[in-house]
Parts: structure tokens; sequence; C-alpha cells
């Protein structure tokens, strides 16, 4: 079992051991954007990264409980591995995600459009893997506006 423990918010410049800061992770394919936190061990000052299946509630409870990722514990053994709570949690409500984009020429759908981008053939934008595509085809001919 492992015990509840409250933890202060800390100074995002100092990085005190036993504080936690706020993370925000952007959305990303289907996975909307979050709010997480990073706390410092206060025992041996790492930083413990909430995983995405950790859930903090109004309150700032984190559940499942927090301890050390495996790497840490073979670099060096830390027992700390609690329920923590995060006091001054702002319980933020995440930006809406953005908005899902079709591919003109094959309907993928994605928000993360990170290598989209135009041709004259298609009226939209593309996606990645057409853009290769027609990258390896006959080069295209003059380009005109899309009507
Ligand atoms: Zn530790
Ligand atoms: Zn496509």
């Amino acid at each position: 079992m492992s015990d509840l423990v409250n933890i202060p918010r800390g100074d995002p410049t100092v990085y005190a051991p036993g504080t936690w800061e706020l993370v925000f992770h952007e959305d990303e394919g289907d996975t909307p954007s979050y709010y997480s936190a990073v706390i410092w061990c206060p025992e041996c000052g790492r930083p413990l990264s909430l995983q995405r299946g950790h859930h903090i509630d109004t309150e700032g409870r984190i559940t499942p409980s927090v301890g050390h990722p495996e790497q840490y514990l073979q670099e060096q053994p830390c027992d700390w591995h609690v329920s923590p709570r995060l006091l001054g949690w702002p319980n933020l409500t995440p930006p809406p995600p953005r908005e899902f984009s079709t591919c003109a020429r094959c309907g993928e759908h994605s928000r993360s459009l990170s290598g989209w981008g135009t041709d004259g053939r298609y009226a939209g934008i593309i996606c990645t893997a057409c853009k290769k595509t027609l990258a390896l085809e006959a080069p295209r001919e003059t380009p005109e506006d899309p009507k």
C-alpha cells in the first residue's frame, strides 16, 4: 500500500525535491491535449513524469500511485512510491482539439499536419504519403488553379 502524500507546487525556476510542476501535452494524432505534472522525488530528487494512465482528479489526487521508472531503479534504487495529492492543482480545462483535416486525395483524417502540403492537382491539402506518391509520378504539368 502507498500513502496519500500532499505535494506543494514548486517554483518553476528551482525544481526543489518534493514539489510538483504543471506540464502541458499538446494533442497528437487522435489523443487530445491534456495537463499533467512532474513531481520531483523528495528522496532522490529525480523528476517523476506522470504517464497517460495516471489520472489527476479535481482535488489534485493522482491515481494510480506514483513510483519510479524501471530505468531509475536500475541506476539508483529509491523506495519513494506514494499516492500524491498535488496541492494547488489548477484543474485547468485543456484547449479544444485542433480540427481534423482530410487529405484531398486519399481521405486520410488527421490532426497532426506535419509533412502535409498542397499539390496543384488537388483542391485541398494532401497527406504526407500522398505527397510522396505524387512526387514519384510524372512531373506535373503547368500548375493551374483548382476550379
Ligand atoms: Zn526517488
Ligand atoms: Zn492522402
